[in-house]
């Protein structure tokens, strides 16, 4: 509440103060500021002077800012330097709207080099005007890379020149959805046919988003999938795959030198095409079945002497790292590259968590981190129940504001090999454009200060109020943003935790606890912390069985309430339980059978769900025990706390 009411008072000071804007408005938070006395007032554009300078503090991309009552001066050493002091006097003018900004000096640089964006095109088609629309804003908060993932079972979207089906095929699918899609037969269709969906970017449209992305500093980095997340190539042109058959496979054969003879002119077309230093080759999620019986892959196993088709994976990503290499550029992939030996000259992007980008960088590798707790905008933003359906999960604002790339665990002598950060749209469910903005602004906004400020610098509170400034301009500038001001946020009961009579008393499990969402422990259901919006937040523990469990109360107590509450989410399966038995005990030998608590929640409703099964009594006892069935629908159960009053 307390912060509610500070940003409603930050807001009015805002609007009262809304002709003499400063420094305090700026994303990403500048390196160092001094406020001096008086105003800048202009009439029509702010009067700019800008001083080259050889060397400047902070590296390429730094720049000195001083505004005094006269006008503004910019130091630099390089034309990123201006441009990206004319971004923070932009912030500081409200794009020109605010006709008096307040006398400062900006001392400013970046934390990191690679302060990345993702944009998934193949899930649903994003037009060239969108992609534009995004740079600018990435631009706005100096974000300097898009990496755009071009390819994916979805749909493939580059012109190649060499293999026209790419995109007379594999681009277009008969439903709009990626849901229908998925859930249907997942087909493609012929490029015209009635109802295709889909699209491509023209290698004209490529140069001009280019040209776009570099008059404002920013690189774009093509992905290319391999050797998974092939289906629509190998559907195109089956004899990719092992089984060479369309709708068979998902990724190409590695045995096959046709393989790489696909991979190869693409990639050509690829590096003419786009300047990028790096170029993404994917790498993730490989099942890697059919190479375990296909004829040429374990041919290619004997010859090499590999015993795992994990070596098969690093085999493919080895031979085109090196021809990419020979091209003059470097390959990234995701951290399933690390599986059966890393490319001698790969960067990692990390997702899985971060230990796989901690692995590449003793390794000597350079890393972006991405970890899907923090980074990962197809997560809703707030609480699901008012949002547009979604993967899941749930990464609030505040929750990707404070994730610090820098760990502990980190090598001290290998830190240099942090190279950055990046935040991740995947597309399954974001159909339109306008939801795909909505998801970017403002999560957007607190990777970039996290890539770009120091971290003495970040502050919560101060970001939150900046934030919602910022969201106002784009608002107006036409950006479809989060409503950030009416954010409903956690789960209430999470926020504050609960108070009862079983916190901090002992649980015997009669069902041991499982490996995949233990949670804290032993401790999970009596520790007074209540799940969120989501069972990945370590609140949750999860099961693939029943849970039964008894609660010691440590002495007679008097009861009147006995609950406990599950969640359902029936796509990844979470499902409420049968029922629940509770039952109460003097001795912990002899147990009453208190209630029975039948479910009576739906398994076909798709939303997420949460059901308290409890019950009113009146009893005396030391002993709870706590039965809740799994449900016949099999999937999980999850509880976050046994309550009792
Ligand atoms: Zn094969």
């Amino acid at each position: 509440m307390r912060r509610i009411l500070l940003s409603l008072f930050c807001l009015a000071i805002y609007s009262l103060q809304s002709l003499a804007q400063g420094p305090h408005v700026v994303i990403p938070a500048p390196a160092d500021v001094h406020i001096a006395d008086g105003k800048y007032v202009y009439t029509d554009k702010p009067e700019v002077r800008i001083v080259t300078v050889r060397n400047i503090e902070g590296g390429p991309e730094a720049y000195f800012m001083k505004v005094t009552p006269k006008g503004v001066t910019i130091k630099a050493s390089t034309d990123v330097g201006v441009f990206y002091a004319r971004q923070t006097l932009r912030q500081m003018t409200g794009n020109g709207k605010v006709k008096e900004i307040q006398c400062c000096e900006i001392k400013d640089f970046p934390r990191f080099p690679y302060r990345g964006l993702h944009v998934d095109v193949s899930r649903h088609f994003r037009s060239v005007d969108f992609l534009k629309k995004q740079i600018d804003a990435m631009a706005r908060f100096k974000m300097n890379r898009m990496h755009i993932h071009l390819t994916d079972a979805a749909g493939w979207r580059l012109q190649i020149d060499a293999y026209p089906r790419l995109t007379d095929f594999a681009a277009w699918r008969p439903q709009t959805t990626w849901k229908e899609w998925w859930a249907g037969d997942r087909k493609y269709c012929e490029k015209g046919a009635p109802g295709a969906y889909g699209g491509y970017y023209t290698k004209e449209d490529i140069r001009e988003l280019l040209e776009y992305a570099a008059a404002r500093h920013i690189q774009i980095i093509p992905e290319i999938e391999l050797p998974s997340h092939s289906e629509e190539v190998l559907a195109a042109y089956p004899e990719l795959g092992c089984s060479s058959e369309a709708y068979k496979d998902s990724e190409f054969c590695v045995g096959n030198e046709t393989s790489f003879e696909f991979l190869e002119a693409v990639l050509t077309e690829v590096i003419d095409l786009f300047p990028s230093e790096y170029i993404h080759i994917g790498g993730d999620e490989a099942g890697k079945q059919h190479w375990k019986t296909c004829e040429k892959c374990q041919q290619r196993m004997l010859e090499e002497g590999f015993d795992s088709v994990d070596q098969l994976q690093s085999y493919m990503v080895q031979r085109i790292e090196k021809f990419v290499n020979s091209k003059g550029r470097k390959i990234i992939g995701w951290d399933e590259i690390l599986d059966g030996g890393l490319a001698p000259n790969a960067t990692v992007m990390s997702w899985r968590g971060t230990e796989g980008g901690i692995k590449a960088m003793s390794m000597g590798h350079d890393v972006i981190m991405t970890p899907g707790r923090y980074c990962y905008l197809d997560h809703t933003q707030d609480a699901p129940f008012r949002e547009p359906e979604s993967i899941g999960g749930y990464l609030p604002l505040d929750t990707v504001y404070v994730y610090e790339p820098v760990e502990a665990t980190m090598p001290a002598d290998r830190i240099h090999h942090l190279k950055g950060v990046q935040a991740n749209l995947w597309s399954e469910y974001v159909v339109s454009d306008e939801h795909a903005e909505y998801m970017y602004w403002p999560r957007a906004f607190a990777l970039a200060e996290t890539a770009w400020s120091l971290p003495q610098n970040k502050n919560l509170e101060d970001f939150r109020n900046r934030a919602l400034h910022a969201l106002e301009v784009m608002k107006e500038d036409g950006y479809s943003v989060f409503d950030l001001k009416n954010e409903y946020g956690e789960r209430k009961l999470a926020q504050t935790g609960l108070e009862h009579k079983a916190k901090g008393k002992t649980v015997i499990y009669n069902k041991p606890i499982q490996q995949w969402y233990p949670a804290s422990g032993e401790t999970t259901f009596t520790d007074g912390v209540i799940g969120g919006w989501t069972y990945s937040d370590n609140r949750w523990q999860g099961f693939l069985s029943d849970i039964d469990v008894t609660v010691d109360l440590g002495e007679i107590t008097d009861i009147s309430y006995v609950g406990g509450t599950f969640m359902q989410l029936v796509g990844p399966g979470v499902f409420m339980p049968e029922k629940v038995d509770v039952w109460v005990s003097e001795n912990g030998v002899d147990f009453t059978l208190v209630s029975t608590i039948w479910n009576d929640i739906s398994t076909s409703n798709p939303d997420l769900l949460f059901k308290s099964f409890d019950v009113v009594c009146d009893c005396v006892a030391r002993y709870v025990r706590y039965h809740a069935y799994r449900s016949p629908m099999r999937g999980f159960l999850f509880l976050d706390e046994v309550v009792v009053n």
